[in-house]
Order: structure tokens, then C-alpha cells, then sequence
């Protein structure tokens, strides 16, 4: 079952109206009622958050999505009523597999604190041949993601665009570093196993990396939405509404007729948002399937995110045991294993066959006797974003209609939410109203 329906009468009138209840839509909301402006958050589908959505099954909270979240999301951490408590964190760093061995890297030092690392660990064994385990490999990739980590987003927008994989190999990195571990990271962190995306959104992602730690929202995806939700006043969201047209002062819903507003939002995702407004650019999209396996006994004592770092190793991009990294996602100490395959994937018997072969290799355990409890494919997961890519594309169409969501930012939650405060501060400016909670920063 999935979760939370927010149902209510809806009133057939407010200042702004919002199409669509993912996060970059009730984000909006926050803001705009923050000011002191009325809003409705119409949604098709019979719960909220859109994406982000989290089903039960036998007790176990299973993400329809993958979602992998950074502590360096500043719109996360902001989010009215999801305190720092509300995240589960991930180990420092990666866990990558390498020559039938997994190790920990890209966790983030200073440069200095690096090279004394680079120190101790040369005294250590010799890690995998071909991966960047070395000491000094270490030492220099943490010193790396150390000076990423400070630089501002104005920087990293006016930087010279390409798409990632040109970008990673014409930056003099050496072959071991970006296949051992820029690779799979990037591909999992953009859901592009190809790397096609812009070298800016891969920037502000590997910076998102070194600034904070990889982590996921307690009890699921799902929380996230449910969370900006419920600090709402009560009424403002309406499950079980499907705008079938739209135009600035007026939407026509299939449920309850004509409602009427001074601006509209819409918040949709990128193929909706053009079926309702011809003229919009539809972009194309990652797919990314998930799948949820449980063990009888957990493969990994460890909360880490675990990436292959062979090339062509096998279709999972990232996997992690989930129930220790957020124990509330699995009922009575059972073990909950999570994984993301990227692309179009082959039929269901080839895939889960290949997954269980892949995931054997990467925990270092047979997985014949692992359940699977779902799998979940988006083929529209995630808008494609190619150089050139505008990361603060517009909100405002024109005075009275904004639209907003990942595809007007960057592809993740960051983006989203963010989207959702850029079009609330533009529309509560044609409004002349002031916004009421923290003013835009001037990056995020
Ligand atoms: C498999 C998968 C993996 C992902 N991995 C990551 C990740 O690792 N990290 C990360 O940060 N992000 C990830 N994302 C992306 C993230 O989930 C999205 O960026 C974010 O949820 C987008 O939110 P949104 O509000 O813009 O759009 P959506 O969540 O798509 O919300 C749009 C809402 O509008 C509603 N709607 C559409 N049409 C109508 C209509 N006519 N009337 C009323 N309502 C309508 C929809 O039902 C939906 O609820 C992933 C997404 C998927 C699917």
C-alpha cells in the first residue's frame, strides 16, 4: 500500500493554485503560505509525493525509487518539519568492489588530513591492483574532493560545459581514478550510466558528495513528502484531483469542476506539465529500476553504499543494506537489500537472474536463497539534462504561470525543492507580497 491520502473538500477558489503534490509543488506551497497567500495542491494520484513514494509490503517500506540524498542538500535540511533526526546516514565515502574485494573511499578530508592518512596507510596492506585504493590515490582523490567541496555554485555554472565523460577524461585525473571511482559514482549519483549529463549538474553533484554524507529519509522515500505535507495547513491538499486543463485563472479537474486562482503553479514532472501547456520542452529520461531482495542473514555489517568499481561488472549501479542504513525500513530485525540497475532493462527473469549474479559478486555471498519482495521500473525516472543544460532554468512563464520541479533545476531532490522556493519567490513578486520565511539565497 502506498502511502498517506490527503482528502478534503476542495474549495473552489485561492490565490494560487498548484498542480501536482511531489515535493517541488508542496515546497512551493510552504512558501507561498508562509507569505500569507491561499493555495490548493490538486493531485491525480491517491497519496502525495509523486517520485518519491514508498509502498508496504509485509512490513517491509520499500522505495519505489532509489533515492540517495546528501546532508549538503540545503533545501532538504530546511524542509519545515524534517529535522536532522529524520535522516539516515550512509558510512563515509563509498564502499567500492574491486578484484573480488570491497574498500572504503571518497570519504572527505582536508588535504592535509589526507596526506597524513596517505602516511598510515602506506604501511597498510596493498589494496586491489587497479582501483584507487593506493595510499597516495587516497590521499589525492580525498584532497580533491576536499577543494570541490569549497567551491561556490556560481563557479561551478560558469564553468566550461561538456558532458561529464568528456569532462572527467580531459581532466588530467589518472585512468584508475575516474574508472575506479568517478565512474560508478557519477552514474549512480546522476542515474546516467553512460555519463551524458552535463559536466556542471556532475559538478554540483560530486560536490553534494564531498559536502556531505550520502544518507536517505527514515521509514522511506516516501517521509519526505509526507513530512512537508503535514506541516500544511489542513485543506491545502487534495488527493484524487486531476487537472485536465489549465489556464492562469482557472483549472477544470476531472472531480470537481472549474477551480479559480490568480496565478497558477504547475508542478507536475516535465511530460505532464507539456500535455497541459503545449509549447513546453519534454526532455528525455534515465530509467532506473529498484529492486528489494531480503537475506537470512545480512551480507554487510556495514551502512555503506556499495558500487562496483569494474566496468561492465554486471547491471547493478548501486546497492546498499538498507536495514542498516534505517532499521525502521525492515519488521523485526529482518535484513532488506536495495539495488538500482540504470538504463532499459532486459525482461524480468533475465534481470533478477543477472541482478542475483551481480549482487553475489558484490557482497561476496551466494544469493540463491534471497527473497525478492519488489521490483520497480521507472522508465521517466529522471529528466536527461545534456550539455547545454540550464541548472536555474525559468519558473515564470509569463505573469500568473510558473512551473516548476527537477526539470527545471537539476534532477534531484535538491533541484525539485529548490524549483518549488524559486517559483513561489517569483510568483509572491507579482503578487507584490513579500515571502514570509528565509529569503532566496543567492545559490544552492
Ligand atoms: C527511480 C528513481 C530514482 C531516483 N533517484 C534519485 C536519487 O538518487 N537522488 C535524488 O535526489 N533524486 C532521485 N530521483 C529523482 C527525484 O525523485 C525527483 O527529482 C523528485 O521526486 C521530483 O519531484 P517533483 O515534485 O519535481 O515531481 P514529481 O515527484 O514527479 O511530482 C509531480 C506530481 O504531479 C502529479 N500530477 C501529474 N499530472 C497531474 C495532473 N494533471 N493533475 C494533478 N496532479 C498531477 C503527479 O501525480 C505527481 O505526484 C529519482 C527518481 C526515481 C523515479
Amino acid at each position: 500500500m502506498l502511502s498517506t491520502a490527503h482528502r478534503s473538500r476542495t474549495p473552489h477558489t485561492a490565490d494560487v493554485v498548484i498542480i501536482g503534490a511531489g515535493i517541488a509543488g508542496l515546497a512551493a506551497a510552504h512558501h507561498l503560505i508562509s507569505a500569507g497567500v491561499t493555495v490548493r495542491v490538486l493531485e491525480a494520484a491517491p497519496y502525495i509525493g509523486g517520485r518519491m513514494a514508498t509502498e508496504e509490503v509485509d512490513g517491509f517500506r520499500l522505495d519505489r525509487t532509489s533515492q540517495l540524498l546528501s546532508t549538503s542538500y540545503a533545501e532538504l535540511l530546511s524542509a519545515p518539519g524534517l529535522e536532522a533526526a529524520s535522516l539516515r546516514m550512509f558510512s563515509p565515502g563509498v564502499l567500492l568492489h574491486s578484484d573480488g574485494r570491497q574498500y572504503r573511499t571518497g570519504a572527505v578530508r582536508s588535504a592535509r588530513s589526507a596526506l597524513s592518512a596517505a602516511r598510515a596507510l602506506a604501511s597498510a596492506p596493498r589494496p586491489p591492483l587497479g582501483g584507487t585504493g593506493g595510499a597516495l590515490d587516497q590521499a589525492r582523490l580525498a584532497a580533491a574532493l576536499g577543494r570541490l567541496a569549497t567551491v561556490p555554485t556560481a563557479r561551478l555554472l560558469a564553468r566550461s560545459e561538456r558532458t561529464t565523460l568528456d569532462a572527467l577524461t580531459g581532466r588530467g585525473l589518472p585512468a584508475r581514478t575516474v574508472d575506479g571511482f568517478f565512474r560508478p559514482l557519477l552514474a549512480a549519483l546522476l542515474c546516467d550510466p553512460d555519463l551524458t549529463t552535463s559536466s556542471r549538474v556532475a559538478d554540483l553533484a560530486l560536490r553534494g558528495f564531498a559536502r556531505g554524507r550520502l544518507c536517505v529519509t527514515a521509514g522511506g522515500a516516501a517521509t519526505l513528502p509526507e513530512l512537508l505535507a503535514a506541516a500544511l495547513p489542513e485543506g491545502t491538499v487534495h488527493t484524487d484531483t486531476c487537472v485536465t486543463d489549465a489556464a492562469i485563472n482557472c483549472v477544470t479537474t476531472k472531480e470537481h469542476g472549474e477551480i479559480t486562482s490568480r496565478s497558477l503553479l504547475f508542478a507536475t514532472g516535465a511530460r505532464a506539465a507539456a500535455e497541459l501547456l503545449p509549447g513546453l520542452r519534454v526532455p528525455a529520461f534515465h530509467p532506473v529500476t529498484t529492486l528489494h531482495h531480503t537475506a537470512p542473514v545480512s551480507p554487510l555489517a556495514d551502512p555503506a553504499l556499495l558500487l562496483d568499481a569494474e566496468p561492465g561488472g554486471g547491471p547493478v549501479a548501486h546497492t546498499a543494506v538498507m536495514s542498516e542504513v534505517d532499521p525502521s525500513r525492515a519488521p523485526g530485525g529482518r535484513v532488506l537489500i536495495s539495488s538500482a540497475v540504470l538504463g532499459t532493462p532486459p525482461p524480468a527473469a533475465e534481470l533478477e537472474r543477472a541482478v542475483r549474479a551481480h549482487l553475489a559478486k558484490l557482497y561476496g555471498t551466494p544469493t540463491d536463497d534471497w527473497e525478492t519482495l519488489a521490483v520497480h521500473h521507472d522508465p521517466e525516472a529522471v529528466p536527461a539534462m545534456p550539455p547545454p543544460h540550464d541548472a536555474r532554468r525559468t519558473v515564470r512563464l509569463l505573469a500568473g504561470l510558473y512551473v516548476c520541479g527537477d526539470h527545471r533545476d537539476v534532477n534531484t531532490a535538491q533541484g525539485a525543492l529548490f524549483s518549488g522556493r524559486r517559483a513561489a519567490h517569483a510568483i509572491l513578486a507579482d503578487l507584490g507580497v513579500k515571502p514570509g520565511a528565509a529569503a532566496l539565497p543567492a545559490a544552492a
